[in-house]
């Protein structure tokens, strides 16, 4: 490295930045990111939040133009579908595509996070600050404030990057100088993290390749699989009202809630009450906010521009994108700052605020439509449509885990396949009866050809 090296600055080590890092330095830039948290890979820290996450797609794309997919891989715990759990404890599953390659992946976060940290440590180009918190941020005079052991010190930046998540003091900064809007869109509803154990053999206790769901209705309970035989159990449900956080408040309501709803979970979970009571309550909101970018000074990448709710296993995904688009925006801009960072904000916003929908969307087709005949309908003629006209129809869960088309495309073909759906579907019971000459009509003119 010499004096001449371009420099850069991140906020934020978590999974979007630690890849962010790694696409810079392999670029030729020197890194320096500041992280609030301890080192991870030294102090055991719980993130408090999806110890797993699923990775499709749209993220391993990322993870292999880093070239670091084959260290990922053996941290992977293939999902082929949709495990549905009912009230008599009988299950299905339902598949997510129907190639043998459509499946989605559960990754332990920390140790995916780990991975792209001492990978972007390995280049000799990144220096990771951890117990380094960013407090605020001059845009103008390229200077941050930073918290490190109660003292705080001024560090100049060429460029900084948020990817500090969905709280962001780089996206504080930004939207200081200058705002289209910021909001903050609570859910509502809130999830606590929970445990399913390995069999005493080390063994998964349930099917490992499934993504298991207990929906019912307004709430629902989801597992997935870790590498070491337990599943990491998340329920969901609103904050106020009849069933919710603020009513279940004592074990005797808790264990009366899951005896009801989950009865097939309680011998799978020993420590039910404890865990309930002892593990924090995680809030889920939408934050939309534009513009991600200021001038050529600072930019927001992952949930520092645009936090969804965990629905549809986008969220990393999305990140991973967002930091491979600005990557190939240096790429076809070098050193032109202003260029970089509006043109990555330009062809990732629009995307930003589809997935954020369509998350949304997902928590009631998760947690009720699963179990609707209407849907299961519509979803087999969904794959029977593919079948049929791969080159103009894909379901649209397909086109957001198994492909790489622009999320704003797949929400808009999503919402025409959907028409189309209903009017097939009208007054059919299953797909013997579908007209498929009408299909065949509807698609050819209402959906392209894909590119
Ligand atoms: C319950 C749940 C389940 C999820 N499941 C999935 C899933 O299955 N698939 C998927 O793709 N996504 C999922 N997500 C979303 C995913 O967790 C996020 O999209 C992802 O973590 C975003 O990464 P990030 O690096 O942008 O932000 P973060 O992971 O939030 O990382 C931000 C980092 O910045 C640091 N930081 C924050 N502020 C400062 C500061 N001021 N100074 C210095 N450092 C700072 C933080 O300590 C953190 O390390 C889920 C989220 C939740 C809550």
């Amino acid at each position: 490295m010499n004096q001449h090296t371009p420099s850069i600055t991140l906020i934020g080590a978590g999974l979007v930045g630690s890849l962010t890092a790694l696409l810079l330095a392999q670029r030729g830039f020197r890194v320096s990111v500041y992280e609030r948290r301890p080192d991870m890979r030294k102090a055991d820290i719980s993130a408090g939040r999806s110890i797993n996450l699923a990775l499709a797609n749209r993220g391993i794309f990322p993870l292999q133009q880093a070239g670091i997919m084959d260290q990922v891989e053996p941290l992977l715990t293939a999902m082929k579908g949709r495990m549905i759990h009912d009230k008599q404890g009988n299950c299905h599953l339902q598949p997510y595509g129907q190639k043998s390659e459509e499946v989605i992946f559960s990754v332990s976060r920390a140790d995916l996070n780990i991975l792209c940290l001492n990978e972007a440590e390995k280049t000799g180009l990144v220096e990771f600050h951890f117990e380094h918190k960013c407090v605020a941020v001059d845009i103008d005079k390229r200077e941050m404030q930073i918290e490190h052991h109660e003292k705080n010190s001024t560090i100049g930046f060429n460029q900084i990057v948020g990817t500090d998540g969905s709280a962001s003091a780089v996206r504080e900064a930004i939207h200081a100088k200058t705002s289209d809007y910021h909001r903050i869109e609570p859910l509502g509803h809130s999830y606590k993290e929970l445990t399913i154990p390995s069999a005493p053999n080390g063994q998964f206790q349930m099917e490992p390749n499934a993504l298991h769901i207990w929906p019912r209705g307004g709430y629902m309970v989801i597992a997935l699989p870790n590498r070491d035989g337990s599943f990491t159990v998340t329920l969901f449900m609103p904050n106020e009202g009849e069933v919710s956080f603020a009513s279940i408040n004592n074990a005797e309501s808790l264990m009366a809630f899951f005896e009801r709803e989950f009865p097939d979970t309680l011998a799978l979970i020993p420590d039910l009450t404890t865990s309930f009571f002892a593990n924090p309550t995680g809030h889920l909101a939408t934050v939309r906010a534009k513009p991600w970018h200021y001038q050529d000074s600072a930019l927001l990448l992952g949930d520092a521009a645009h936090a969804i709710v965990p629905f549809h296993g986008q969220g990393m995904n999305c990140g991973f994108e967002d930091a491979l688009e600005f990557v190939q925006q240096i790429d076809r801009n070098p050193n032109n700052w202003s260029e970089i960072f509006q043109g990555t904000e330009l062809n990732r916003f629009a995307n930003g605020n589809a997935i954020a929908d369509m998350a949304i969307e997902n928590y009631i087709e998760m947690r009720d439509s699963v179990n609707d005949p209407i849907f299961v309908l519509k979803k087999q003629l969904s794959f029977e449509l593919e079948k049929r006209f791969p080159e103009r129809f894909i379901p649209r869960y397909s086109m957001v885990m198994f492909h790489r088309l622009p999320y704003s495309e797949a929400q808009q073909r999503g919402k025409i396949q959907s028409d189309i759906l209903e009017q097939l579907i009208a007054g059919k019971k299953d797909l013997h009866s579908i007209d498929y000459a009408l299909a065949a009509q509807l698609i050819e003119q209402k959906l392209p050809v894909f590119n």
